[in-house]
């Protein structure tokens, strides 16, 4: 796996981002959240353009209701907790705006105001 380096989000004085409910490792603003439609897991989830702070796992095909899809999990650098999992292939057309972007599972979330 390497080093990962831990970032830290740039953000304005009130703006909530979205942490490991574990660690409290910083993950995403709210504004790199493209839908909350999404369920995973343990429930709602949200879909991101843009994480930090994660390593990915394997690639692997999973067959989910929208249909068969390439995805890794992805972990918290900091705790390894799995927190989601990253698109990579997208097997239907209608479900291609997903690729290269990210889910977390809301439960595993948290977030802090700056
Ligand atoms: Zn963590």
């Amino acid at each position: 796996m390497g080093i990962v380096y831990k970032k830290y989000l740039q953000v304005e004085n009130g703006e909530k981002i979205l942490v490991c409910n574990t660690c409290k490792t910083h993950f995403a603003t709210y504004e790199h959240i493209l839908s909350k439609q999404f369920f995973g897991q343990y429930g709602k989830a949200y879909l991101f353009s843009n994480v930090i702070n994660v390593y990915t796992g394997e690639a692997e095909d999973r067959t989910m209701r929208t249909g068969r899809h390439t995805v890794q999990d992805i972990h918290c650098a900091e705790c390894s907790t799995v927190v989601g999992w990253k698109y990579l292939v997208a097997y239907e057309p209608t479900e291609r705006y997903k690729e290269g972007h990210f889910i977390l599972e809301r439960t595993l979330l948290n977030h802090v105001q700056m």
